[in-house]
């Protein structure tokens, strides 16, 4: 039972935070061997668990990601931050030289201009993980080579319609959609009586805003318009938001039904 359950957490925690599961074994490894018996073991154990699992992630990891030609976006850097500091725990934060290079640029442009309350952020969530072309960031199957990341998009309050926000209405980034509105083309109905996943994401699409967050168009477009003229190779969204934000370069495409609905984030990618 025991080796079920190791082998169990090892599978989930490779497949959720992929270096995860490695940690794990080794931790489990050196405190059997070097660890004290005793009654308070299992919580102490746990707690080292932690420990290990954070200091290897935030300190050795990023090194050895850099040698393999991957750098961890920033968590406080200028302009840029996570949706969700699950992401960073989770090494799912991690992208090539060159798109390190391209959105951290992207973010300095667009966080150059103060507007009031703070800051205005580029607000990423799952890019990829840290090594091993080829290993995909679950559920994002493309997202396996550290050309991929997925951003969130702007919000204003509409509490205080003038003062800047760089919050996301969902708990996960994920799951809050912009829906087309009666005039727009809906892509989305489309896609969703041919595959019946499209709109899976609906499942995490928790909100933490109690409704006060509303679609920035004027800042998502001024998003999509500076990764327009990147090396970015391409640009997902819904078709009725490329429409909505007036945005009209051809590196703006539609993924395809059988991908999930991008009225709830945008795609980029250089191939
Ligand atoms: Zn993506």
């Amino acid at each position: 039972m025991t080796l079920l359950r190791r082998l169990f957490l090892f599978v989930l925690l490779t497949l959720t935070t992929q270096v995860g599961g490695v940690i794990y074994l080794l931790h489990a490894f050196l405190f059997v061997r070097f660890g004290k018996q005793g009654k308070p073991k299992k919580l102490k154990r746990r707690i080292s668990f932690v420990v290990w699992y954070l200091l290897i992630c935030l300190l050795v990891v990023p090194l050895f990601a850099r040698l393999g030609g991957r750098r961890a976006l920033p968590v406080w850097g200028m302009g840029i931050r996570p949706q969700n500091v699950i992401t960073v725990l989770s090494n799912r934060h991690y992208v090539s030289t060159a798109m390190y290079h391209l959105v951290t640029d992207v973010a300095k442009t667009y966080g150059s201009s103060k507007t009031e309350g703070s800051t205005r952020k580029l607000c990423y969530l799952d890019a990829n993980f840290p090594f091993i072309e080829g290993f995909p960031l679950l559920p994002h199957l493309s997202h396996d080579d550290g050309n991929k990341l997925d951003l969130a998009f702007h919000y204003y309050n509409t509490n205080n319609i003038h003062r800047n926000t760089n919050q996301s209405p969902g708990l996960f980034g994920y799951g809050v959609y912009v829906p087309p509105e009666q005039t727009e083309f809906d892509q989305v109905s489309q896609c969703i009586s041919s595959n019946k996943y499209y709109d899976i994401t609906k499942y995490v699409g928790l909100r933490k805003d109690g409704g006060k967050l509303q679609f920035d168009e004027r800042n998502t477009q001024r998003i999509v318009e500076l990764f327009v003229d990147t090396d970015v190779t391409k640009i997902f969204i819904e078709p009725h938001l490329k429409q909505r934000l007036g945005v009209t370069s051809s590196k703006i495409r539609f993924h395809g039904c059988h991908s999930v609905r991008h009225d709830d984030h945008i795609h980029i990618q250089i191939d």
